[in-house]
Order: structure tokens, then C-alpha cells, then sequence
């Protein structure tokens, strides 16, 4: 089953027991890539209590300081959250979220964001999204403990990589998603071509990049798309310096 691949981020996590029932809740699924970004607590004993045969999961952690080094190499990333339908972000139920992620995850590495206990994730870290996956809960009170959540969206993923295995051979999408590294060096090729031509004011950018960001996130370019891109905006930039 390709579960591998898909890493689920906690990002800035608080209790260390939350992070230790998060991997028991990843293993008991099959997943087994568990990344903190920041986070606000040492993975002490009460993550190992909560853990309980999930302790390999906790010990193979990957830390990293940025929400950026995480996803370099991902090539889909959905971000989750207790409030549906944050308008700017395409919105997944679990089920279609998770289909997603096992069919790119056969790619290369794909992730699942989760947020801080209390605050979720920041609209910056949602602007690293495709897509958003809200747990459809009571509408009074959505907010689900973070290990509840990921054990949710766990299960659909296994769900979806076992339904998977059973047409495999179908030969799926031939495309080649590209990685968050390149989608980024592409964004700012643009910034720059926009600036050269003037039509980004860099002292009045009206969120003209973010808005971008959005709509090159959902069109979600594959490799060649993106290239041919790329080779559009040199092409402007050889008209401006012959
Ligand atoms: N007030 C915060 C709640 C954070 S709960 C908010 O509105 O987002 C901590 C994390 O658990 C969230 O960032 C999310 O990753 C996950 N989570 C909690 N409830 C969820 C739900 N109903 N659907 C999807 N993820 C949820």
C-alpha cells in the first residue's frame, strides 16, 4: 500500500501527549510518516504514554523548523480545519481528500497539514494548500482534538489506498505533479517578470501574488505545464533585455 508517502504535519503542536496519540492513530492506519514542524514541546514521556506501541513512529519524527522545508518535495498538500468552507481554498470532504492523497502519493511524498490545538492553521499555511479537508461535525461544535482528527482522516486514507489496490490496474493519472520547490521558484520567476514589466507594483502588490498563488494551486500545473510556463516568462524576459 503506498501510505508511505503521505506525511501528516503537525505544525507547532502544544502537548506532547496529543503528538503521541497522533501516532498511534497514524500507525493503527498503516501511515507511518509523522513530521513537527515547531514544535512548542519536547516529545517527552506523557507522547510516549499516549503513544503506546506507536513509539517507532514518534522515534522516526522528522523535525524541521519551517512549514517550508516540510513540503519542499511534496507535490499535494491539503490542509485541514474545524470551520468549512474557507471560501479561498477548494474544499474536500475526507473521503475525496483522502482519495487524493493515496492516487498523488504514488508519485512521490504528498502531505496532510494539521494545526495548533487552538489556533489551527494560519491563512499563510493554508496559501501552501490545494486543498482544505474539514471533518463534517456538529456545526456548534466542530473543533475535534488534533489525534481525533488525524485518526479520521487516517482511516479514510487506508480506506482509500485498500480500494485502491483493488483496481489497480486501471494505470491511473500519467501526469507528473509538481513539487511545492518548483511551484515556488516558478511564483517567483512571475513576481520578478511582473515587476520588470510593471505590472506588479511592488509598493502597492494588492495581493496580487496570493491571489495567483490560489489560482495556480487549483489549476495544480504538472510538470510540463509548468515548464511551458517557466519558458513564457523568459521568453518576456528576452524581450525586455534583447
Ligand atoms: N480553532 C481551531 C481548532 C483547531 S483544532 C480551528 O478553527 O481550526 C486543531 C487541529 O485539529 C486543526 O487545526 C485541524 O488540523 C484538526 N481538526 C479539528 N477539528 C477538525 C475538523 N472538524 N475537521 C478537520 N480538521 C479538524
Amino acid at each position: 500500500m503506498p501510505l508511505s508517502d503521505i506525511r501528516i504535519i503537525l505544525v507547532r503542536p502544544t502537548h506532547d501527549g496529543n503528538i503521541g496519540a497522533c501516532a498511534r492513530a497514524m500507525k493503527t492506519m498503516g501511515l507511518s510518516a509523522l513530521w513537527l514542524v515547531a514544535p512548542q514541546t519536547r516529545v517527552g514521556e506523557p507522547a510516549y504514554a499516549m503513544a503506546a506501541h506507536a513509539d517507532d513512529l514518534l522515534h522516526q519524527a522528522v523535525t524541521v523548523p519551517d512549514l517550508e522545508t516540510a513540503l519542499a518535495d511534496c507535490r499535494y498538500v491539503v490542509g485541514t480545519s474545524a470551520r468549512p468552507r474557507r471560501i479561498e481554498w477548494p474544499a474536500l470532504d475526507p473521503r475525496e481528500a483522502a482519495r487524493q492523497l493515496v492516487e498523488r502519493g504514488c508519485d512521490g511524498p504528498v502531505a496532510l497539514l494539521f494545526g495548533q490545538e487552538r489556533t489551527g492553521l494560519t491563512n499563510e499555511e493554508l496559501d501552501r494548500c490545494q486543498a482544505v479537508v474539514s471533518i463534517p461535525a456538529n456545526p456548534d461544535y466542530p473543533s475535534l482534538n488534533l489525534a481525533a482528527a488525524v485518526q479520521i482522516l487516517a482511516y479514510e486514507i487506508r480506506q482509500s489506498a485498500l480500494e485502491g489496490e483493488k483496481h489497480d490496474e486501471e494505470g491511473g493519472d500519467a501526469r507528473t505533479h509538481s513539487t511545492r520547490e518548483d511551484m515556488q521558484r516558478f511564483y517567483e520567476h512571475l513576481e520578478r517578470v511582473m515587476i520588470e514589466t510593471r505590472f506588479l507594483d511592488p509598493a502597492k502588490p494588492r495581493f496580487l501574488m496570493r491571489r495567483l498563488t490560489r489560482l495556480f494551486n487549483r489549476a495544480q500545473p504538472d510538470e510540463n505545464e509548468l515548464n511551458i510556463l517557466r519558458g513564457i516568462l523568459t521568453s518576456v524576459e528576452r524581450l525586455r533585455r534583447p
